[in-house]
């Protein structure tokens, strides 16, 4: 591992995403010639102010914005090539160069993805994840993906090939919409097949082996940034299994999602607010149901980036920090939107967990005892304002002792502090 010379870097979200990522990742790229998503579709939403603009983009990474960078879709990511298309079209017109690569080996979402997304929603309504789905058609596709009938970028460009898959995806896809969930619209084979056609003829030219473009990149000493979208608890491993998204969103998928081995890996930095938020249904132990939640999620704009849901928020959980340390092997901390909790009177942070009469200190894969924990703090005082500092000793005394606590109980340090939405916003420690 090199500590100080990186080649490449891995930007994850260590919360239930929206950590402000796109940030921090903005700040990295300035640095490196490829920025490389490697999971996930357009239910990621990067929001980026630069220059009083703010761009907000689902699908490609925020690394875009430098016009230097190369732009690597990566095979573990899911593809919807209208929306793709979009941002490229959106970009273009704001003068911003897109060099983009795609992976042959991704996957495509089709309508039908969507359609099947939005007709099971009855039965996740059912099982309370509704607020989860994005209705992006992200878990049909990884279904498909697994189920090995879905479609690659490589299937989509050769007409042979897309003609004979797309029938057998079709059929079964059909199907599953009106047997499983009922669905009584209309769906049009053709119309689809010649959309899909026209995309794949626009999108040919940027599609390539991208895991040999970055190891050969890489073998040139050129950098490389990985850019995770959603957040630890989101994985569909590691978080609160079900309430997840369908891909994993940690450390491993960067090795299964963009082709480039982990023991090219120089750093792994965890995104984390100096607060939590989160979408959708499940157990949150430290949530704020009350005047001072309501606080945090206007001042911090919790608001989805995607669905404009309100999210839910809560104090910091360090059970919750500790694991996605642990399982992405972070090497150091961004902490973000400190200014929220400025004015706040007391900040707490959660140690532990209560759960009947015992605690506990790891996150449990049991949700039945999940559901029970009860969050034990520790009290801080607040700082007041943070204001416009460019230095960390010049951060506020209580602002430090609550950034110092962080560091020292989850064994990292913390490298980055993010104090307004700005790049200019930023300091590095
Ligand atoms: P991502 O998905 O992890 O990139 O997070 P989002 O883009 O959905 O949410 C982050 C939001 O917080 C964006 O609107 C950012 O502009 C904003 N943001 C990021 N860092 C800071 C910060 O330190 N302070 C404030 N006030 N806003 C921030």
């Amino acid at each position: 591992m090199k500590k100080n010379n990186w080649q490449t870097v891995v930007v994850l979200g260590a919360q239930w995403g929206d950590e402000g990522k796109g940030k921090v990742t903005d700040y990295y790229a300035s640095q490196t010639h490829y920025v490389v998503r490697f999971q996930g579709g357009n239910n990621a939403g990067h929001t980026i102010v630069h220059n009083n603009k703010t761009y907000k983009l689902h699908l490609l990474p925020s690394g875009v914005l430098h016009s230097r960078n190369k732009i690597v879709i990566g095979n573990g990511v899911v593809i919807d090539p209208e929306v793709l298309l979009y941002e490229m079209n959106k970009l273009k017109k704001l003068g911003k160069k897109v060099n983009l690569l795609i992976s042959d080996r991704a996957h495509i979402i089709f309508d039908f993805h969507k359609m099947l997304d939005m007709a099971s929603e009855k039965i996740q309504k059912k099982r309370k994840l509704d607020a989860m789905s994005t209705h992006r058609g992200i878990w049909p596709v990884y279904s498909a993906k697994t189920g090995r009938i879905g479609i690659r970028m490589v299937d989509l460009i050769n007409p042979v090939v897309f003609k004979n898959k797309f029938d057998l995806l079709f059929e079964v896809e059909k199907k599953k919409l009106q047997k499983v969930y009922g669905y009584k619209g209309r769906i049009n084979k053709q119309e689809i097949f010649k959309k899909y056609k026209s995309y794949a003829s626009k999108l040919k030219k940027y599609v390539i082996d991208t895991s040999l473009e970055l190891n050969n990149g890489l073998d040139k000493g050129k950098k490389i940034l990985f850019e995770g979208a959603q957040g630890a608890m989101l994985d569909v491993d590691f978080g609160v299994y079900p309430y997840t998204t369908s891909s994993n969103t940690t450390i491993g998928a960067v090795g299964t999602g963009a082709g480039v081995s982990p023991q090219k890996i120089d750093r792994v930095i965890g995104v984390c607010k100096a607060y939590l938020s989160r979408v959708g249904g499940g157990a949150l132990p430290t949530e704020l149901i009350d005047k001072t939640g309501e606080l945090i999620r206007e001042v911090g704009g919790e608001y989805g980036t995607t669905t404009g849901r309100p999210r839910r928020v809560g104090w910091l959980d360090l059970v919750q920090l500790k694991m996605a340390v642990r399982i992405n092997g972070l090497t150091s901390l961004a902490i973000t939107k400190i200014d929220i909790l400025n004015n706040l009177p007391t900040i707490k942070v959660c140690t532990g967990y209560k759960v009947g009469s015992k605690v506990i200190k790891e996150m449990p894969a049991d949700l039945t005892v999940y559901n029970k924990a009860k969050p034990i703090y520790k009290t801080f005082k607040g700082w007041g304002d943070i204001g416009k500092v460019k230095k960390y000793n010049k951060l506020p005394v209580n602002a430090r002792k609550y950034l110092e606590y962080i560091e020292k109980e989850v064994g990292i340090p913390i490298r980055v502090v993010s104090i307004g939405p700005e790049r200019n916003e930023t300091i590095i420690k």
